[in-house]
């Protein structure tokens, strides 16, 4: 009995220091991470074609303040982070800085502009990492258009998805380095013949 109570009590002590250790660098966002995916469950064909428990489920870290994003991504990768957006280094989780999470909230409580939309790309562009995707021109593309069906499940009018998606489009334009880009007229030519799902590798869960 003693044994099993100081297990628990081990375990607890350990959980709680995971907890502290975590909450003390970022915080994980669950609006955001519900956001992400079901904005890529409807950018595949409004949900055609994938099933919505296929798309894997996102991790949204988002960090304290910028210092923190960057000391982490600094000691982590050991190279600087100032021109750093946002990142996936693997597993469940993706990496944003505090600005690119509280954009991304503002954009679902009103305003629709080159830097709302553009962090609402910027959190999709890592949630397709999550899914598979590499390449950085394909995701981006992919990223900007979500945003138009996201904006659409979200009860957005037609003309204002449009009007995000080309804001998301302007974002990378202005901020993102050109291996990022591709021209709209290529990156929507793209998102018209198919969907991400097919450059995704995806879990084997049925
Ligand atoms: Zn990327």
């Amino acid at each position: 009995m003693k044994l099993l109570a100081s297990l628990a009590l081990f375990f607890v002590l350990v959980l709680a220091e995971t907890a502290k250790g975590a909450s003390s660098l970022y915080d994980y966002d669950e609006r955001l991470s519900k956001i992400a995916r079901e904005t890529l469950w409807q950018a595949a064909d409004e949900g055609r074609a994938i099933r919505r428990g296929r798309v894997e489920s996102v991790g949204v870290r988002c960090y304290r303040d910028q210092e923190t994003f960057e000391s982490v991504f600094e000691d982590r990768f050991g190279v600087r982070a100032n021109r750093v957006i946002a990142y996936y280094a693997g597993g469940r989780d993706i990496h944003l800085r505090p600005s690119t999470c509280e954009n991304v909230r503002l954009f679902f409580d009103g305003p629709n502009t080159v830097r709302t939309a553009g962090a609402y790309g910027v959190l999709l562009h890592e949630a397709l990492h999550r899914q598979g995707l590499r390449d950085e021109r394909l995701t981006t593309c992919f990223a900007n258009e979500a945003v138009r069906w996201g904006t659409r499940f979200y009860g957005g009018s037609e003309a204002k998805a449009l009007r995000a998606r080309n804001r998301a489009l302007t974002f990378t334009r202005v901020y993102a380095p050109s291996s990022y880009r591709t021209s709209k007229p290529n990156c929507l030519a793209l998102t018209r013949r198919t969907e991400w799902v097919r450059y995704a590798r995806l879990g084997s869960r049925p």
